[in-house]
């Protein structure tokens, strides 16, 4: 496949817009190539400028859980848009949506809608610490909660302990504020409860870790978790923004058995416009402006675009349609997994309903960010390019998760990974 206006447009953006994009994974990078230009996208297949189609496995990093372009979102959004594209003022809409969110994560006695799950989950934070009246934060390795100054902290040395910024031009009195641990280490929590408890004012974490692979979670330390915050009136915040509506029996919480404090929402309930949102019990959420002193607002938010795409996105969302991505994700795993072993590089699969991570090494899959091998890129890179060239698109990084859509069929699955076979068939070759 040529890509000649693709690199021609990468090329003439590098004058306008830092390193070509708007977002840093979408440079390709950690691929070592050059992004793709899309021209446009329907269902399971983008076409990018150049003419190719690809099939998407990436599907926008999870808010297309029905596809690009469905019609009947499409069309709930153009059926507002004639009506006026911002209000800033209540509509209905809103109210609809909040409703959906509150069917599943049933903790919520009420929601505010945002823009982004950066600010669903910064926003999260400033409740809990007005509520608590505390300030320390406690967020683990590994996860990923956006942009956010107080959360953008990586581990320093040692077990649990204050961290250090992973971005220079965060306040040093910020990351001061912050306290690291390892995922899925119940050892390391008690010493960071023990020692700091009675300052914490909440735990975040991403119950289902999927923007460093796929770190899957004992259900016992997540228990754990949440004595923890019990004991010491920590609040326990669930970054739930690219779990949240993903599975069929509810929340990952619900499935966990453990309910948060507070709940940050996401990707999939904007079905592909701009839509965050955080919700808690009443007591909680009442601590909020204009019924509370902690502020928090926006200009665009509970947009009546975002909200109609949002609604039509998980009303589409019925058991049927679970059921279909659990069956698209079996089959992958049953025909990805012998491919991998056939091939026998340090590649395996994780998979857990429609997420996947082709995860370097091999062997049990990891449960922290330490265990994940950090040598992962140039197979990963060759594997990517390979198959980029035969038509099938993923997530431009070893360390960033796959994603099924209601869109795609069992013949993008087979398809991808025939592929995938000839791929590391020619990598074996090279050797
Ligand atoms: C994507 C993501 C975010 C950030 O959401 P944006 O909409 O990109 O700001 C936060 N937390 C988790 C778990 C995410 O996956």
């Amino acid at each position: 496949m040529e890509r000649l206006e693709s690199n021609r447009l990468h090329e003439e953006a590098l004058t306008h817009l830092v390193g070509g994009v708007n977002s840093p994974v979408r440079a390709f990078k950690s691929v070592h190539g050059n992004p793709i230009y899309f021209e446009q996208a329907s269902g399971a297949i983008v076409t990018d400028v150049d003419g190719n189609e690809l099939v998407d496995f990436v599907q926008s990093w999870g808010p297309l859980i029905h596809g690009h372009a469905h019609p009947s979102i499409l069309e709930s959004v153009y059926e507002k848009m004639q009506r006026g594209t911002s209000f800033g003022a209540p509509h209905l809409g809103e109210i609809e949506l909040a409703k959906h969110v509150k069917r599943r994560f049933n903790h919520m006695d009420m929601v505010r809608f945002v823009s982004s799950g950066t600010e669903a989950v910064m926003s999260a934070v400033r409740l809990a610490r007005g509520y608590t009246n505390r300030d320390i934060l406690v967020k683990f390795d590994g996860c990923y909660h956006g942009h956010v100054d107080s959360l953008m902290v990586n581990s320093g040395s040692g077990l649990a302990t204050f961290g250090i910024a992973s971005s220079p031009g965060i306040p040093k009195d910020t990351v001061a504020t912050t306290l690291i641990a390892p995922l899925n280490d119940e050892e390391a929590l008690e010493f960071l409860f023990d020692e700091h408890g009675d300052e914490i004012a909440a735990v975040v974490i991403e119950p289902l870790p999927a923007n460093n692979g796929l770190l899957i979670q004992s259900h016992s330390f997540l228990h754990r978790l949440r004595d923890l915050c019990d004991q010491h009136g920590s609040l326990l915040v669930f970054d739930e923004v690219i779990s949240g509506f993903r599975f069929k029996d509810g929340s990952y919480g619900d499935m966990c058995g453990v309910t948060p404090d507070i709940s940050a929402l996401g990707k999939v309930i904007g079905g592909g416009l701009p839509v965050g949102a955080y919700g808690a019990r009443r007591e909680i959420m009442e601590m909020l402006s204009p019924l509370g002193p902690v502020y928090q607002a926006g200009t665009l938010s509970g947009n009546p675009l975002a909200m109609a795409a949002g609604c039509k996105t998980l009303e589409l969302l019925d058991e049927s349609a679970y059921d279909y991505l659990e069956s698209l994700g079996q089959l992958l795993e049953e025909k990805v997994v012998p491919v991998l072993e056939k091939h026998g590089f340090p590649m395996r699969l994780v998979r857990l309903g429609s997420l996947f991570w082709l995860s370097p090494g091999s062997g049990d899959p990891p449960s922290r960010a330490d265990q994940i091998p950090k040598d992962a890129g140039k197979l990963y890179a060759d594997v990517h390019h390979g198959l980029l060239q035969k038509g099938y698109m993923l997530a431009p990084s070893a360390y960033e998760i796959g994603f099924l859509a209601t869109a795609h069929n069992e013949d993008h699955i087979l398809g991808m990974v025939s592929a995938l076979d000839e791929v590391l068939s020619e990598l074996e070759e090279r050797k």
